[in-house]
C-alpha cells in the first residue's frame, strides 16, 4: 500500500524540522506531496559545448578541468571567484559571485561540468556565469556527458540543489509505491507505471522520458477527478426521494401543450422525456439543462412544474435577479394559471403583510408554484411538499450554492438551466456530477440577429438605425460601458447617457433608464413600461444581461463592447431576435489589442453560442471562463482542460466504466485506487463526497 505517500516530509533523509517548515510554504507536507512536486522546466545538459565554440549570450554546458583559481575583490563585500577551466579545446573562466567555498571545493585538477551564461564582453575574456556546477568523478559519467536537469518551483530557503538531493532520497521511498491505476487502462493508453513515471519526471534521461511521465500524470489527474465526480453523481442514486409523481405527462402538461400557440421543438420534446424519466424515478433528479438564449428552456421548466402540481406537489423557480423573477412570473402565469395552478411571486418589494400571507399559503400548500430570487426562496420558505425545483441561469450560481440547495428539505428534483453553453470538456469538470440535457436548435422561424462592429465615430449611424426601427414600431436597448472598478461610475454613465439622448439625439423618442442601483419597485416599473411599449429605447447597465424577454425589441447596441467577454456579449445579443422581425446587434468598440479584435470578429461571424463558448475558452483560458475558479474545483498540476480535452474524455469514460462495475470501489483490484482518491481529495471531502 502507498502509506509512504502520507508520511510527513521529515521522514525523508535530509529534511529536518526547519527545512520541513520551509517546504510547507510550497504546500509540501508529505512524502507524496514532495514526489508530486514536479519540475516547472528542464535544462538540457546532455549536449556539451567546446570551450572554443562558446558564443556570447548563449547558455551552455562545458566539461573541463580546473587549472587555476583566483579570488578578486573589486569592492568591499563583493568577491568574484574565477576558475580557469581547460577542456582540451580551449580555456575559459567560470565565474561565481560571493561563493568563496568554491575555491576550496574545486581545487585545480578537479573535473567539472559547469552550466551558465556565456559572457565575452569583459576584456576579450570568455567567461561563464555559472548557475549550476557538478563535480565529475567517474570517467563514464564524463563520457555520458551532462544530463537533463529538473528545475523546481522554489521558495526562499530552498535551493535547486537542496531539493534535488532531497528528491533523490525521496525517490528511494518511491521504490515501494504500488500502482493504483488499473493495469488495463495503463496498457490501453500506453502510460508508464507510477514508479517509472515518478523516476522519469524527476530524473529524466531523455525528452521522451519527460513526455511519457507528463502523459501519465495528466491522465492520472483527470482520471482521479472524474472518478470523484462520477462517484459524487452516483451518490444521488443512493438516497430515495420521499415524494412521488404520477406517471405520464398528466392532465396539466397535456392541457398546457394544447393551449400553446406553437408546438414544442424536437429538442424540447427529447429533453422533456429525459426530465420526465428522472421525475418518475425513485431517486432525486440532478440535471442541467443547457440551451442557447431563446431556445425555449422556460417551456420545459413549466412542464416540469405543471407535472409536479399534477402529482400534488409544489414547485419553485429561482432566478438570479428580481427583474427575471418578475418576468418568469408573468410568463408562467400566462401558461399555468389557465390550468388552475396558483402561482406566487416573492420579491423584496412585496409588502411585509402580503409576504407573510404568501409564506403561510406556501406552507399550507395553497400556493402551488413560487417564483423568486435565490435568496428569497432559499432562506425563508417552508414548503408543504416541495417536489420540483428549477434554478434559472446557472452560471451565476456556483457548485457550493448548488450543494446547499440540494441539502435543503426533502431532496427535491432539481433542474438547473443555463443559457451559457459550456464546451463539453469544461462541463465534464464543472458540472461533472450532473446529468446533462441539451437543446441544440432554436424554435423555427427565428431570423439570426445581424451583428455589426462599428467604431465610435459611426455612433450617429447607430442612432439613425434606432430611429428607423422605432418608426417601424420596434424598440431598442443601449447597454452602457462597464466600469469594473466602480458600480457608481457605471450607474453615472448610464444616467448621463439617458439624459443626453432624450435631450439631444433621440428627442422624439421615449428613453428609459435601468440600472442596478435602482429600487426593485422602480426597476419593475421601468421594465413594465418597456414591455408594454411606452418606452422606445432602454438605456441600461448590464442588469439586462440574462433572460429579459421583450420580443418587440429589435436593436441591441453595446457601447464599449470590447470590455465584455464573448459569453456576456452573446447573452446581451440574445435579448433581441426573439420575435419574427429582423433584429440587429451593434457592437460599438475600438479594441486596442488583438484579442479584443478577435472577440468582435467572432461575434460578427457566429450566432451560435456553442461555437462562441469554445472561442471564449480559447481566447481567455479556463480560469477566466465563467468563474471556474470560484467553482471549488481543485486546481490542476499538469493537466490543462483546453489542451487535454481528449484525455479528459478518456478519463471520464474509464471512470464511468469502473464506477459502473464497482460503485463503492470495494473490489480488491480497486482498493488502491479508492485509497489514492481519498489521499488526493482529503481537503475537498465536502465537495467531492469521498468516503
Ligand atoms: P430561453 O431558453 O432563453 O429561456 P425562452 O424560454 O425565453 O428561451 O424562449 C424564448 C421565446 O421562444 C419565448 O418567447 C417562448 O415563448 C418562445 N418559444 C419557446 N418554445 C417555442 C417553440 N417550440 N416554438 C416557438 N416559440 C417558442
Ligand atoms: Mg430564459
Amino acid at each position: 500500500m502507498n502509506e509512504v505517500l502520507n508520511k510527513p516530509i521529515q521522514y525523508v533523509k535530509g529534511v529536518g524540522p526547519k527545512r520541513a517548515n520551509t517546504l510547507k510554504k510550497i504546500n509540501i507536507f508529505t512524502v507524496g506531496e514532495l514526489l508530486y512536486h514536479f519540475p516547472r522546466e528542464f535544462e538540457d545538459r546532455t549536449s556539451i559545448c567546446s570551450a572554443n565554440a562558446l558564443e556570447h549570450g548563449q547558455t551552455a554546458t562545458v566539461l573541463g578541468k580546473v587549472v587555476h583559481a583566483r579570488e578578486i575583490k573589486p569592492r568591499p563585500k563583493m568577491t568574484i571567484i574565477k576558475l580557469t577551466i581547460d577542456d582540451g579545446h580551449g580555456v575559459f573562466s567560470a565565474v561565481w559571485f560571493n561563493q568563496r567555498y568554491i575555491v576550496k571545493q574545486y581545487p585545480p585538477g578537479t573535473t567539472l561540468l559547469v552550466t551558465g551564461k556565456v559572457d565575452k564582453s569583459y576584456r576579450g575574456e570568455t567567461q561563464l556565469h555559472v548557475n549550476d556546477c557538478e563535480m565529475v568523478r567517474k570517467p563514464d559519467q564524463a563520457k555520458r556527458g551532462g544530463r537533463i536537469v529538473p528545475i523546481y518551483p522554489l521558495t526562499e530557503g530552498i535551493s535547486q540543489k537542496y531539493i534535488r538531493v532531497v528528491m533523490e532520497n525521496a525517490l528511494k521511498e518511491a521504490e515501494l509505491l504500488d500502482e493504483f491505476i488499473p493495469e488495463a487502462i495503463l496498457t490501453k493508453y500506453r502510460l508508464p507505471g507510477l514508479k517509472q513515471a515518478i523516476k522519469f519526471i524527476h530524473q529524466p534521461q531523455s525528452d521522451d522520458d519527460i513526455k511519457q511521465a507528463q502523459r501519465r500524470f495528466i491522465f492520472e489527474e483527470l482520471f482521479l477527478l472524474q472518478l470523484a465526480l462520477v462517484k459524487r453523481k452516483s451518490r444521488t442514486k443512493i438516497y430515495l426521494k420521499n415524494h412521488k409523481y404520477n406517471c405520464g405527462d398528466g392532465e396539466n402538461v397535456k392541457r398546457l401543450l394544447a393551449l400553446l400557440p406553437f408546438k414544442p421543438t424536437t429538442d424540447q420534446e427529447k429533453v422533456w422525456q429525459e426530465i420526465r424519466q428522472d421525475l418518475e424515478s425513485p431517486y432525486p433528479m440532478n440535471r442541467l439543462l443547457e440551451g442557447d438564449v431563446g431556445s425555449g428552456k422556460t417551456l420545459v421548466s413549466a412542464m416540469m412544474l405543471a407535472k409536479a402540481v399534477d402529482s400534488g406537489l409544489q414547485g419553485a423557480l429561482m432566478a438570479p435577479t428580481e427583474i427575471l423573477s418578475e418576468q418568469h412570473y408573468l410568463g408562467l402565469t400566462k401558461w399555468l394559471e389557465p390550468l388552475g395552478i396558483n402561482i406566487a411571486l416573492l420579491t423584496s418589494s412585496i409588502k411585509k403583510s402580503q409576504r407573510e400571507k404568501i409564506l403561510q399559503d406556501i406552507q399550507q400548500g395553497k400556493i402551488d408554484v413560487v417564483i423568486g430570487t435565490h435568496a428569497l426562496i432559499q432562506d425563508t420558505i417552508n414548503f408543504k411538499q416541495l417536489g420540483a425545483m428549477v434554478v434559472d441561469e446557472q452560471h451565476r450560481f456556483g457548485v457550493k450554492q448548488r450543494l446547499a440547495l440540494q441539502s435543503k428539505g426533502n431532496q427535491p428534483d432539481v433542474l438547473v438551466m443555463t443559457a451559457t453553453p459550456i464546451p463539453r470538456t469544461l462541463s465534464l469538470t464543472v458540472y461533472g456530477d450532473l446529468d446533462i440535457s441539451i437543446i441544440y436548435t432554436l424554435p423555427p422561424g427565428r431570423k439570426p440577429v445581424r451583428t455589426y462592429h462599428v467604431t465610435e465615430r459611426a455612433i450617429n449611424d447607430v442612432y439613425r438605425l434606432i430611429h428607423k426601427e422605432v418608426k417601424k414600431g420596434r424598440q431598442a436597448y443601449i447597454v452602457c460601458p462597464l466600469v469594473e472598478e466602480s458600480e457608481t461610475l457605471d450607474v453615472q454613465a448610464a444616467v448621463d447617457l439617458a439624459e443626453q439622448l432624450s435631450k439631444k439625439v433621440l428627442t422624439d423618442l421615449q428613453v428609459g433608464l435601468l440600472h442596478g442601483r435602482m429600487k426593485a419597485e422602480d426597476k419593475e416599473n421601468v421594465m413594465g413600461s418597456f414591455r408594454s411599449g411606452s418606452i422606445d429605447v432602454m438605456v441600461s447597465t448590464t442588469v439586462i444581461e440574462v433572460g429579459v424577454d421583450v420580443p418587440n425589441a429589435t436593436v441591441m447596441v453595446i457601447l464599449d463592447a470590447n470590455r465584455f467577454g464573448l459569453a456576456q456579449l452573446h447573452q446581451l445579443r440574445g435579448r433581441v431576435g426573439r420575435g419574427e422581425n429582423q433584429s440587429f446587434c451593434i457592437l460599438v468598440a475600438d479594441p486596442k489589442n488583438e484579442e479584443g479584435k478577435q472577440r468582435m470578429t467572432a461575434m460578427v461571424n457566429s450566432t451560435d453560442g456553442f461555437t462562441l463558448a469554445e472561442e471564449d475558452l480559447r481566447l481567455r483560458g479556463p480560469g477566466e471562463f465563467f468563474g471556474v475558479r470560484q467553482s471549488g474545483l481543485p486546481e490542476f498540476k499538469m493537466a490543462n482542460i483546453i489542451r487535454d480535452r481528449r484525455a479528459m474524455e478518456c478519463a471520464r469514460q474509464e471512470a464511468e466504466a469502473i464506477m459502473e462495475g464497482d460503485p463503492k470501489l470495494q473490489l480488491p483490484e480497486n482498493r488502491a485506487l479508492a485509497k489514492q482518491l481519498k489521499t488526493k481529495f482529503k481537503e475537498n471531502e465536502n465537495f467531492l463526497y469521498i468516503g
